[in-house]
């Protein structure tokens, strides 16, 4: 029996409620399997301070750091002084500086456009994330947006080794750097030096993050690989995520050199938390990214045959309209759940 320890994360808000129905699917598929997936619970977020521990405890960074990769779900961190934001942490802990999430009509899922196929690649580690924010005098206060030539470089190779890897046709660098001449002026320098150098096969655009904006709304089709600092990458994500069914439907992971985390793109939803009727669905395609990823690292086969017939159950419930209400369903969280493992 080959066994694989994956650390899991329950999260805050909606966390615990979405990160059980997906762990009940990823179990139900892998029942009857000589290759067995063992959930480590760990803990972070306002769970981990209700029981007296860190915001992120000692023990969630060595397990994670033991395995070299995570399932998460969303963590709340405290509003106000004193608290780093436990994404934020995680990312720059484990130099998680490339956020990846495929932005994809979902059968079944009405919305404007039918053929949209985007993926976000986004600078996880630095801009206005850097955590510089000082008082510069009373009333006046200052956040530092933060650019080095290293990581505009290794956050654009990596972009353009993806879209050559996949098989993409065009890269879009989004940007300001008619204002942020420096930082965005880096950003945007290294990304033309990588395409110019290393892929010049890939087609290369560049667009003002506003007016690129404006032109995705208008017709995202025309788009695909999208490669964004960390606060355009942030909003970037909400915006195509409207673009497809709305924050239920969008997967991400965070890659570094060697340790990966899997999370759903969108947050804690307090709004909804404890009622069983978020959509644990982002979630789950994480979940799917994670076993692809493992399948290819790993050599293990099986494991993408796995996240295939988990992917053609949920395809097929949303077809059949067995849908959550973001979706305009009527199921609890539970209950789509059940229904993608009858699917199986
Ligand atoms: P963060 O700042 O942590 O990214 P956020 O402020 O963007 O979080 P979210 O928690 O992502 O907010 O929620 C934004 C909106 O989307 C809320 O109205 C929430 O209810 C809805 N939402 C988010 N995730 C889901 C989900 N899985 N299912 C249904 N609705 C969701």
């Amino acid at each position: 029996m080959t066994i694989i320890e994956i650390p899991v994360i329950y999260g805050d808000g909606i966390g615990p409620e979405i990160t059980s129905a997906v762990l009940s699917v990823l179990d139900a598929a892998q029942s009857n399997s000589s290759l067995k997936l063992v959930w480590i619970p760990v803990a972070a977020g306002l769970s981990a301070l209700a029981e007296g521990d860190e915001l992120i405890p000692q023990r969630t960074l060595d397990e994670i750091a033991r395995c070299r990769v995570a399932l998460k779900g969303p963590c709340a961190t405290p509003v106000g002084e004193g608290f780093t934001s436990i994404n934020v942490k995680l990312r720059k802990t484990f130099n998680l500086y490339a956020a990846v999430r495929p932005v994809r009509s979902i059968p079944g899922v009405e919305t404007r456009y039918k053929n949209v196929d985007l993926i976000i690649i986004r600078e996880n580690t630095e801009g206005l994330y850097s955590g510089v924010e000082n008082e510069v005098t009373p009333g006046v206060v200052m956040s530092m947006k933060v650019a080095s030539e290293v990581a505009c470089r290794r956050i654009a190779k990596w972009a353009f080794r993806f879209a050559n890897r996949r098989g993409r046709q065009k890269l879009t660098v989004f940007h300001k750097a008619n204002i942020m001449k420096l930082t965005d002026g880096l950003f945007l320098k290294t990304a033309s030096e990588v395409h110019v150098n290393d892929y010049p096969n890939i087609d290369f655009e560049s667009n003002i993050i506003d007016a690129g904006c404006m032109k995705i709304v208008q017709d995202p089709t025309k788009f695909d690989v999208l490669l964004l600092e960390n606060l355009y990458g942030d909003v970037m994500s909400d915006l195509c995520a409207g673009l497809v069914g709305g924050l239920g439907v969008v997967p991400g992971a965070n890659f570094g050199d060697d340790l990966s985390i899997f999370e759903a793109v969108h947050g804690s939803a307090p709004d909804i938390a404890g009622r069983n009727i978020a959509n644990p669905l982002a979630l789950l395609m994480s979940a799917v990214m994670m076993l692809n990823f493992l399948a290819e690292k790993l050599q293990l086969p099986a494991l993408s045959q796995r996240a295939t017939s988990i992917k053609m159950a949920y395809d097929k419930c949303l077809i059949d309209g067995q849908k959550t209400r973001d979706l305009g369903g009527q199921m609890t969280t539970s209950e789509f759940a059940d229904a993608v493992i009858a699917n199986l």
